[in-house]
């Protein structure tokens, strides 16, 4: 027999996006005097490794192509300052960022430049030399332009999701692993009813950020989103103990090779007896539900090229090790923040594959939106009716 229940607001999914969602309703709401009952679900344990936000490490930064994304930077070191200071432990550790583009690169540094001007943000333009220089770990062609900015770093997924959850936890909301979402009924005013395998829940405010899951919850209101899930790979190599040094914080920076294809790396973070590197979308279509947890031996051996000739000392003679990942990728990879058009109080946060660095920012907005109506950030871009979600014939375009 199915218990019923009526709360205030429900989150869906309570990795990194849905986490901060769960902390910043019951923050924003207790800061205005309410007493609101929050309860979040998530389908596998808390921390799982089967979606998006696990391991050690995302990129955190500044330098992006657009203007809004460079001010939102900005909010999203703000979000989670506050929740570090709240938690008492470091969310956001700065070592150093460049990009990195070659020549004719497919990502042009002009977006970059231009974007971080107009909102004042203070960057260098380096020369192949001169990165080598104070960089010597990487072996560049002159034509080479390098992007470096001093904010960019590392926003340790797994530290800052579970942050999310144990502040969360610790300001009333309720948090129940192992509980899978079946369905979502809205009566399109307002009225919404989410089902699970033991609860039957009414509420008049749903949070959904069920990413790679996301169309799986959708279909029952006739509502997908144009997505394609990939299943992505991030390697650590077991670089030698003499380089080991060379490639920690101080004096490796998180590094991006803006071209097609994409790699990036950090320095030494997390697993302290490697250094970990990756593709940017080099990895095979798939869904949330059935992945592989395989390795994708075509794009290892893609990525030890490139390192091999970029980075030569961080190609040992040890195998490196694999860990799988999700991307859910819009088309044009800008966001989803909105509610859902036909379903008052129905909201998805999605972040395209670039959104852990916003997850504290996600929480908070979508969190303000479902307290208030609105929100204090610029969200027009990631809207429901934009062409990348609402023009069949759009041509994706991950590289950005
Ligand atoms: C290899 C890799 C590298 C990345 N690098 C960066 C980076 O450097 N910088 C950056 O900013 N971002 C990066 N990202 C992207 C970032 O990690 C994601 O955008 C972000 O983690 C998405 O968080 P999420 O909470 O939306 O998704 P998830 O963590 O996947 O959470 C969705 C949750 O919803 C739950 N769920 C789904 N359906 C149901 C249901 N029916 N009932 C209950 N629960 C359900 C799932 O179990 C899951 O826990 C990277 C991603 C990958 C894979």
């Amino acid at each position: 027999m199915k218990t019923n229940r009526t709360v205030d607001h429900l989150v869906i999914g309570l990795g990194g996006l849905g986490s901060g969602a769960a902390y910043w309703l019951a923050r924003l709401g207790q800061e205005a005097g309410r007493d609101d009952v929050i309860v979040g679900l998530e389908q596998f344990e808390l921390g799982h490794d089967k979606g998006a936000s696990h391991d050690h490490s995302r990129i955190i930064r500044y330098s992006y192509h657009t203007t809004e994304y460079v001010r939102l930077a900005s909010e999203a070191y703000e979000t989670w300052d506050a929740v570090s200071s709240e938690a008492g432990e470091e969310l956001v550790v700065r070592t150093g960022g460049i990009d990195l583009f070659p020549n004719n690169s497919a990502i042009p540094i002009i977006g970059y430049t231009k974007s971080l001007d107009e909102v004042g943000v203070a960057y260098e333009v380096l020369d192949a030399s001169e990165t080598m220089r104070r960089y010597p770990q990487f072996k560049l062609k002159s034509d080479v332009v390098v992007l470096s900015q001093a904010d960019t770093g590392i926003a340790p997924a797994i530290k800052g999701t579970s942050a999310h959850h144990r502040l969360a936890a610790r300001r009333g909301v309720e948090l129940y692993a192992g509980v899978a979402v079946e369905k979502i009924i809205s009566d399109g005013a307002g009225d919404l009813t989410v089902v699970t395998s033991d609860c039957v829940y009414r509420t008049g405010s749903v949070i959904m950020c069920a990413d790679g899951w996301s169309n799986e919850l959708l279909k029952d209101l006739d509502v997908q989103i144009p997505l394609e899930v990939t299943r992505e790979q991030v390697v650590y190599y077991p670089t030698p103990d003499t380089d080991l040094k060379s490639f920690s914080i101080g004096s490796f920076p998180v590094w991006i090779w803006m071209d097609n294809p994409s790699f990036y790396g950090f320095p030494v973070y997390g697993d302290l007896a490697a250094v970990k590197a990756a593709e940017d979308v080099g990895g095979q279509p798939t869904t949330a539900r059935t992945r592989s947890f395989a390795t994708d031996d075509a794009a290892l051996q893609r990525l030890t090229d490139f390192l091999g000739q970029t980075l030569p000392a961080m190609v040992g003679t040890t195998a490196p090790r694999v860990k799988t990942c999700l991307y859910t990728l819009t088309r044009d990879r800008d966001f989803v923040l909105d509610t859902v058009p036909g379903h008052p109080g129905l909201q998805v946060g999605l972040g395209s594959a670039h959104g852990f660095k916003f997850a504290s920012w996600f929480g908070r907005s979508l969190a303000e939106r479902a307290l208030t109506g609105t929100t204090r950030s610029a969200i027009h871009p990631f809207r429901f009716d934009r062409p990348a979600i609402t023009d069949q014939d759009f041509v994706p375009n991950y590289m950005t």
